[in-house]
């Protein structure tokens, strides 16, 4: 098993430009997509019960007329102190060596005090039981378990990604390359406002783009060392 204090480990991160996102919304579509996540209708959603693993926050700035909007699109922060390990009495968040912070679905019972304790609320919890109306069971993708009510999911960093692209680098003898890895929401954002890599390594792109004068982390006062960095708006 790797450890994760090796230099050869790589903690995983990303870099969100806030002054290139348009809040299209792709993200979110290309993250359901991939990992299995439940349609909820209007009446779910009314109810806060909609399940999205990457969100858009949307800030209005001024007075009608003149009126604008900026975006933010918000996913788990995967803290290197992360408020809602600790607390699973049932070690069901937990953290990688590479610097996920992980979901084990079969321990989850659904206390869901991960979810009270995630300062970017970006736990979910499967109130239903998922059902995708024909034919859209048939693009389930195989490589990502389908969660059941009673379960609490969030943003793995599409982990099935990173494992795929880590063994096929393993099999071809080499490291994995700066930018090979494409998290769903990375790869469809039109204006690569989203950008994924190692923050260990120091010519990453990642690490680059994270020293940036505009370089700046959600709550940052808490303690709680994202894995995520944002870079803010120019305007
Ligand atoms: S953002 Fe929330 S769910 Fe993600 S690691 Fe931090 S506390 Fe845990
Ligand atoms: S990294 Fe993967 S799981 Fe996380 S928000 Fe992006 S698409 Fe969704």
């Amino acid at each position: 098993m790797s450890d994760s204090t090796s230099p050869q480990t790589p903690q995983w991160g990303m870099v969100v430009d806030l002054d290139r996102c348009t809040g299209c919304e792709a993200c979110v579509v290309a993250c359901h997509a991939e990992n299995n996540i439940r349609i909820s209708g209007e009446a779910e959603a009314a109810q806060g019960r909609a399940i999205n693993w990457i969100r858009i926050e949307r800030y209005w700035e001024g007075e009608y007329p003149n009126v604008s909007v900026k975006f933010m699109p918000v996913l788990c922060q995967h803290c290197a102190n992360a408020p809602c390990e600790p607390v699973c009495p049932v070690y069901a968040s937990y953290h990688t060596p590479d610097g996920l912070n992980a979901q084990v679905y079969n321990r989850c019972i659904g206390v869901r005090y991960c979810g009270n304790n995630c300062p970017y609320v970006a736990r979910q919890f499967n109130w239903f039981d998922p059902h995708w109306d024909a034919p859209l069971q048939e693009q389930l993708n195989p490589d990502v378990t389908v969660r059941m009510n009673g379960i609490m999911e969030k943003c793995t960093f599409c982990v099935q990604r990173i494992r795929k692209t880590k063994e096929q680098a393993e099999l071809d003898k080499r490291p994995v390359r700066d930018g090979e890895i494409q998290p769903a929401c990375v790869q469809t954002c039109p204006t690569s406002a989203l950008v994924f890599g190692n923050r260990r390594d120091p010519e990453s792109q990642v690490s680059r783009m994270a020293k940036n004068d505009r370089g700046f982390k959600l709550l940052e006062s808490l303690g709680t060392d994202p894995a995520v960095t944002y870079l803010k708006r120019l305007n």
